[in-house]
Protein backbone atom coordinates (compact mmCIF):
# COMPACT_ATOMS: atom_id res chain seq x y z
CA UNK A 1 0.00 0.00 0.00
CA UNK A 2 2.50 2.53 1.10
CA UNK A 3 5.40 3.10 -1.54
CA UNK A 4 8.38 5.64 -1.00
CA UNK A 5 10.25 7.96 -3.03
CA UNK A 6 13.08 10.02 -1.40
CA UNK A 7 11.20 11.56 1.47
CA UNK A 8 7.61 11.21 0.43
CA UNK A 9 5.42 8.49 0.31
CA UNK A 10 2.30 7.58 -1.67
CA UNK A 11 -0.79 5.77 -0.64
CA UNK A 12 -2.34 3.90 -3.70
CA UNK A 13 -6.08 5.18 -4.72
CA UNK A 14 -8.15 5.93 -7.14
CA UNK A 15 -7.88 10.02 -7.60
CA UNK A 16 -5.02 11.38 -9.90
CA UNK A 17 -1.97 13.09 -8.80
CA UNK A 18 -3.14 17.12 -9.58
CA UNK A 19 -1.00 18.59 -11.48
CA UNK A 20 -1.64 21.99 -10.14
CA UNK A 21 0.35 23.86 -7.73
CA UNK A 22 0.13 22.89 -4.07
CA UNK A 23 -1.69 25.28 -1.42
CA UNK A 24 -1.47 24.93 2.47
CA UNK A 25 -5.53 23.89 3.74
CA UNK A 26 -6.32 27.43 5.59
CA UNK A 27 -7.05 25.57 8.29
CA UNK A 28 -5.74 22.37 8.64
CA UNK A 29 -2.18 23.21 8.58
CA UNK A 30 -0.36 23.28 11.93
CA UNK A 31 2.63 24.91 11.93
CA UNK A 32 4.46 22.34 14.03
CA UNK A 33 2.71 19.82 12.76
CA UNK A 34 4.76 16.40 12.04
CA UNK A 35 3.01 14.57 9.00
CA UNK A 36 1.86 16.55 5.72
CA UNK A 37 -0.51 14.86 3.72
CA UNK A 38 -0.78 15.85 0.19
CA UNK A 39 -4.10 15.27 -1.46
CA UNK A 40 -4.87 16.47 -5.28
CA UNK A 41 -3.44 20.07 -4.53
CA UNK A 42 -3.83 20.46 -0.94
CA UNK A 43 -1.15 20.04 1.89
CA UNK A 44 -2.70 19.19 5.33
CA UNK A 45 0.07 19.56 8.07
CA UNK A 46 -1.53 17.78 11.06
CA UNK A 47 0.31 15.70 14.02
CA UNK A 48 1.38 12.33 13.01
CA UNK A 49 0.88 10.54 16.91
CA UNK A 50 -2.87 11.68 16.68
CA UNK A 51 -3.64 10.16 13.14
CA UNK A 52 -1.64 6.99 14.25
CA UNK A 53 -3.85 6.88 17.11
CA UNK A 54 -7.17 6.92 14.98
CA UNK A 55 -5.53 4.57 11.88
CA UNK A 56 -4.18 1.82 11.76
CA UNK A 57 -2.19 2.16 8.18
CA UNK A 58 -1.01 5.27 9.20
CA UNK A 59 0.77 3.50 12.49
CA UNK A 60 2.28 1.31 10.33
CA UNK A 61 3.59 4.03 8.80
CA UNK A 62 5.62 4.91 11.64
CA UNK A 63 8.72 4.21 9.54
CA UNK A 64 8.06 5.67 6.55
CA UNK A 65 11.20 7.95 5.04
CA UNK A 66 12.41 10.82 7.20
CA UNK A 67 13.26 14.37 4.97
CA UNK A 68 16.58 14.88 3.81
CA UNK A 69 18.42 17.72 4.74
CA UNK A 70 17.90 19.26 1.07
CA UNK A 71 14.06 19.21 1.22
CA UNK A 72 13.74 22.23 2.88
CA UNK A 73 10.55 22.55 2.25
CA UNK A 74 9.35 19.64 3.50
CA UNK A 75 10.05 19.89 7.50
CA UNK A 76 8.12 16.82 8.18
CA UNK A 77 7.42 13.32 6.65
CA UNK A 78 5.24 13.79 3.32
CA UNK A 79 2.57 11.20 2.41
CA UNK A 80 0.51 11.67 -1.21
CA UNK A 81 -3.14 10.03 -0.92
CA UNK A 82 -5.05 9.68 -3.78
CA UNK A 83 -8.24 10.70 -2.61
CA UNK A 84 -9.83 13.65 -2.39
CA UNK A 85 -8.96 16.77 -1.01
CA UNK A 86 -12.46 17.69 0.43
CA UNK A 87 -12.36 13.82 2.04
CA UNK A 88 -9.54 14.60 3.84
CA UNK A 89 -10.54 18.07 5.00
CA UNK A 90 -13.91 16.34 6.58
CA UNK A 91 -11.60 13.57 8.60
CA UNK A 92 -9.08 15.66 9.84
CA UNK A 93 -11.32 18.02 10.61
CA UNK A 94 -12.84 16.01 13.00
CA UNK A 95 -9.86 14.63 14.47
CA UNK A 96 -8.10 17.80 15.02
CA UNK A 97 -11.56 18.97 16.33
CA UNK A 98 -11.02 18.53 20.32
CA UNK A 99 -14.98 18.82 20.46
CA UNK A 100 -15.65 15.96 18.51
CA UNK A 101 -13.27 13.45 19.77
CA UNK A 102 -15.84 10.90 21.35
CA UNK A 103 -18.65 10.54 19.39
CA UNK A 104 -18.77 12.80 16.21
CA UNK A 105 -22.10 12.41 14.92
CA UNK A 106 -24.36 13.31 15.72
CA UNK A 107 -23.39 16.24 18.08
CA UNK A 108 -25.09 19.33 20.10
CA UNK A 109 -23.06 21.34 17.36
CA UNK A 110 -23.59 18.76 14.07
CA UNK A 111 -27.07 17.19 14.67
CA UNK A 112 -27.14 16.84 11.10
CA UNK A 113 -24.18 15.83 9.38
CA UNK A 114 -23.80 15.77 5.83
CA UNK A 115 -23.62 13.31 3.24
CA UNK A 116 -20.32 14.62 2.27
CA UNK A 117 -18.80 14.45 5.79
CA UNK A 118 -20.37 11.20 6.46
CA UNK A 119 -19.12 9.74 2.93
CA UNK A 120 -15.67 10.78 3.83
CA UNK A 121 -15.94 8.93 6.89
CA UNK A 122 -16.62 6.25 5.98
CA UNK A 123 -14.95 6.03 2.37
CA UNK A 124 -11.19 7.20 4.38
CA UNK A 125 -11.88 4.96 7.60
CA UNK A 126 -12.28 2.35 4.87
CA UNK A 127 -9.24 2.62 3.34
CA UNK A 128 -6.99 3.60 6.13
CA UNK A 129 -8.60 1.57 9.24
CA UNK A 130 -9.98 4.76 11.05
CA UNK A 131 -12.24 2.20 13.06
CA UNK A 132 -13.57 4.80 15.37
CA UNK A 133 -13.63 7.14 12.76
CA UNK A 134 -15.89 4.42 9.97
CA UNK A 135 -17.95 2.98 13.07
CA UNK A 136 -19.51 6.71 13.95
CA UNK A 137 -20.24 7.34 10.68
CA UNK A 138 -22.00 4.21 9.59
CA UNK A 139 -24.00 3.06 12.52
CA UNK A 140 -25.36 6.79 11.65
CA UNK A 141 -26.21 5.08 8.34
CA UNK A 142 -27.02 2.34 9.61
CA UNK A 143 -29.35 3.95 12.02
CA UNK A 144 -31.45 5.91 8.90
CA UNK A 145 -30.79 2.97 6.16
CA UNK A 146 -32.00 0.24 8.66
CA UNK A 147 -33.18 -3.24 8.36
CA UNK A 148 -36.43 -2.61 11.21
CA UNK A 149 -39.43 -1.22 9.87
CA UNK A 150 -40.45 0.32 13.53
CA UNK A 151 -37.51 2.41 13.52
CA UNK A 152 -38.03 3.61 9.81
CA UNK A 153 -41.47 4.35 10.91
CA UNK A 154 -39.62 6.26 14.24
CA UNK A 155 -37.58 8.49 12.05
CA UNK A 156 -40.64 9.24 9.97
CA UNK A 157 -38.36 10.45 6.92
CA UNK A 158 -36.59 8.83 3.85
CA UNK A 159 -32.86 10.54 4.66
CA UNK A 160 -31.56 12.07 7.53
CA UNK A 161 -32.77 15.46 8.64
CA UNK A 162 -30.74 18.48 7.85
CA UNK A 163 -30.85 20.31 4.29
CA UNK A 164 -26.88 18.38 3.73
CA UNK A 165 -28.29 14.54 3.08
CA UNK A 166 -31.13 14.80 0.90
CA UNK A 167 -32.90 11.73 -1.61
CA UNK A 168 -30.20 12.51 -4.29
CA UNK A 169 -27.83 11.14 -1.83
CA UNK A 170 -29.16 7.29 -1.40
CA UNK A 171 -27.20 7.32 -4.77
CA UNK A 172 -23.66 8.21 -2.71
CA UNK A 173 -25.13 5.25 0.19
CA UNK A 174 -25.55 2.51 -2.31
CA UNK A 175 -22.20 3.29 -3.46
CA UNK A 176 -20.91 3.69 -0.13
CA UNK A 177 -22.46 -0.22 0.50
CA UNK A 178 -21.12 -1.94 -2.48
CA UNK A 179 -17.56 -0.22 -1.35
CA UNK A 180 -17.89 -1.95 2.33
CA UNK A 181 -19.71 -4.78 2.10
CA UNK A 182 -22.63 -3.61 4.72
CA UNK A 183 -25.29 -4.47 2.70
CA UNK A 184 -27.75 -3.64 5.18
CA UNK A 185 -27.97 -0.53 4.00
CA UNK A 186 -28.84 -1.32 0.43
CA UNK A 187 -32.69 -2.06 0.70
CA UNK A 188 -33.77 1.08 2.05
CA UNK A 189 -31.64 3.29 -0.48
CA UNK A 190 -32.21 1.26 -3.39
CA UNK A 191 -35.96 1.45 -2.69
CA UNK A 192 -35.02 5.34 -2.15
CA UNK A 193 -33.25 5.51 -5.96
CA UNK A 194 -36.07 3.46 -7.61
CA UNK A 195 -38.44 7.10 -5.78
CA UNK A 196 -36.23 8.81 -8.27
CA UNK A 197 -37.17 9.49 -12.12
CA UNK A 198 -34.88 9.78 -15.03
CA UNK A 199 -32.40 11.96 -13.04
CA UNK A 200 -31.08 8.82 -11.30
CA UNK A 201 -28.32 8.83 -14.18
CA UNK A 202 -27.06 12.51 -13.55
CA UNK A 203 -25.97 11.14 -9.93
CA UNK A 204 -25.44 14.74 -7.59
CA UNK A 205 -22.34 16.93 -7.37
CA UNK A 206 -20.05 17.09 -4.48
CA UNK A 207 -19.33 20.71 -3.37
CA UNK A 208 -15.61 20.24 -5.06
CA UNK A 209 -17.58 19.17 -8.07
CA UNK A 210 -16.92 15.88 -8.33
CA UNK A 211 -20.23 14.10 -9.44
CA UNK A 212 -21.25 10.95 -8.03
CA UNK A 213 -23.82 8.39 -10.07
CA UNK A 214 -24.83 4.84 -9.14
CA UNK A 215 -22.59 2.46 -11.22
CA UNK A 216 -24.00 0.92 -14.38
CA UNK A 217 -25.79 -2.42 -12.65
CA UNK A 218 -27.16 -0.58 -9.94
CA UNK A 219 -29.21 1.43 -12.51
CA UNK A 220 -30.53 -1.49 -14.10
CA UNK A 221 -31.69 -2.71 -10.77
CA UNK A 222 -33.34 0.28 -10.11
CA UNK A 223 -35.38 -0.15 -13.50
CA UNK A 224 -35.78 -3.94 -13.08
CA UNK A 225 -36.86 -3.08 -9.57
CA UNK A 226 -39.90 -0.36 -10.07
CA UNK A 227 -42.35 -1.98 -12.01
CA UNK A 228 -42.37 -4.78 -8.68
CA UNK A 229 -42.39 -1.53 -6.59
CA UNK A 230 -44.93 -0.13 -8.32
CA UNK A 231 -47.13 -2.87 -8.18
CA UNK A 232 -46.74 -4.26 -4.51
CA UNK A 233 -47.84 -0.22 -4.23
CA UNK A 234 -50.63 -0.23 -6.05
CA UNK A 235 -51.97 -3.30 -4.34
CA UNK A 236 -51.40 -1.69 -1.14
CA UNK A 237 -53.80 1.24 -2.59
CA UNK A 238 -56.44 -0.83 -3.32
CA UNK A 239 -56.81 -3.28 -0.72
CA UNK A 240 -56.22 -1.30 2.26
CA UNK A 241 -59.48 0.06 2.44
CA UNK A 242 -61.10 -3.12 1.02
CA UNK A 243 -64.32 -4.33 2.38
CA UNK A 244 -64.07 -6.10 6.40
CA UNK A 245 -65.35 -9.51 6.83
CA UNK A 246 -69.09 -9.73 6.72
CA UNK A 247 -70.01 -9.11 10.15
CA UNK A 248 -67.66 -7.06 11.62
CA UNK A 249 -69.43 -3.61 11.64
CA UNK A 250 -72.78 -2.94 11.25
CA UNK A 251 -72.23 0.82 11.26
CA UNK A 252 -73.76 2.52 7.80
CA UNK A 253 -71.57 5.43 8.68
CA UNK A 254 -67.97 2.77 8.36
CA UNK A 255 -69.56 0.89 5.61
CA UNK A 256 -69.76 4.62 3.66
CA UNK A 257 -66.61 5.74 5.17
CA UNK A 258 -64.73 2.77 3.66
CA UNK A 259 -66.42 2.99 0.38
CA UNK A 260 -65.20 6.90 0.82
CA UNK A 261 -62.01 6.21 1.53
CA UNK A 262 -61.76 3.00 -0.81
CA UNK A 263 -62.26 5.48 -3.77
CA UNK A 264 -60.34 8.04 -2.89
CA UNK A 265 -56.86 5.29 -2.70
CA UNK A 266 -57.87 4.06 -5.70
CA UNK A 267 -57.62 7.26 -7.54
CA UNK A 268 -54.09 7.86 -5.93
CA UNK A 269 -53.15 4.79 -7.10
CA UNK A 270 -54.39 5.35 -10.97
CA UNK A 271 -51.69 8.44 -10.78
CA UNK A 272 -48.73 6.13 -10.50
CA UNK A 273 -47.45 6.56 -7.44
CA UNK A 274 -43.20 6.57 -6.99
CA UNK A 275 -43.17 3.27 -5.37
CA UNK A 276 -43.77 2.79 -1.57
CA UNK A 277 -44.74 -0.43 -0.65
CA UNK A 278 -44.69 0.53 2.88
CA UNK A 279 -46.36 3.43 2.51
CA UNK A 280 -48.66 4.66 5.64
CA UNK A 281 -52.42 5.95 4.99
CA UNK A 282 -54.69 8.58 6.14
CA UNK A 283 -57.83 7.21 7.78
CA UNK A 284 -60.07 10.12 8.41
CA UNK A 285 -61.61 11.63 5.62
CA UNK A 286 -62.05 15.79 5.46
CA UNK A 287 -65.15 17.61 5.77
CA UNK A 288 -67.27 17.73 9.56
CA UNK A 289 -69.89 15.91 7.88
CA UNK A 290 -68.34 13.41 6.25
CA UNK A 291 -68.72 9.76 7.91
CA UNK A 292 -65.80 8.66 9.68
CA UNK A 293 -64.55 5.10 10.40
CA UNK A 294 -65.48 3.58 13.98
CA UNK A 295 -62.68 2.85 16.44
CA UNK A 296 -62.79 -0.70 15.99
CA UNK A 297 -62.87 -0.45 12.44
CA UNK A 298 -59.72 2.00 12.39
CA UNK A 299 -57.80 -0.76 14.98
CA UNK A 300 -58.95 -3.80 12.10
CA UNK A 301 -57.54 -1.42 9.31
CA UNK A 302 -54.29 -0.55 10.67
CA UNK A 303 -53.54 -3.84 11.71
CA UNK A 304 -54.42 -4.80 7.94
CA UNK A 305 -52.33 -2.02 6.54
CA UNK A 306 -49.21 -3.36 9.72
CA UNK A 307 -49.48 -6.73 8.01
CA UNK A 308 -49.18 -5.53 4.71
CA UNK A 309 -46.36 -3.02 5.80
CA UNK A 310 -44.34 -6.15 7.57
CA UNK A 311 -44.53 -8.75 4.18
CA UNK A 312 -43.65 -5.84 1.99
CA UNK A 313 -40.66 -4.89 3.81
CA UNK A 314 -39.81 -8.55 4.39
CA UNK A 315 -40.22 -8.62 0.30
CA UNK A 316 -38.08 -5.65 -0.17
CA UNK A 317 -34.39 -7.84 -1.23
CA UNK A 318 -36.20 -9.73 -2.89
CA UNK A 319 -38.07 -7.40 -4.82
CA UNK A 320 -35.32 -4.93 -5.57
CA UNK A 321 -33.24 -8.61 -6.79
CA UNK A 322 -30.77 -8.17 -4.21
CA UNK A 323 -29.66 -11.12 -1.53
CA UNK A 324 -29.51 -9.57 2.06
CA UNK A 325 -28.52 -12.09 4.26
CA UNK A 326 -30.43 -11.16 7.55
CA UNK A 327 -32.77 -9.54 6.65
ZN1 LIG B 1 -67.00 0.34 12.14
Amino acid sequence: MLTSDASEATVKGSVPADRAPRKKDEKLWFNDGTLIIVAQDTEFRVYKGQLERRSEVFKDMSSFPQPTADCADSPCPVVHVTDFAREWRHVLGLIFDPDDEQSPFPTARRPHPSFELISACVRLGHKYAMTSTYQAAMAYLKDHFTTSFSVFQKHGSWVPEGDDFGLVHTIGVVNLARLTGERTLLPMALLECCRKGADIVLGFTYSDGERETLVAEDVGLCFAAKDKLIAATILAYVNVFGPLPAGDCKLEDCRRALGLLSQSTSRKALSCPSPNPIISFNYTLPGATTPQLCEDCRTTIKERERRRQLANWKALPSMLGIDVPAW
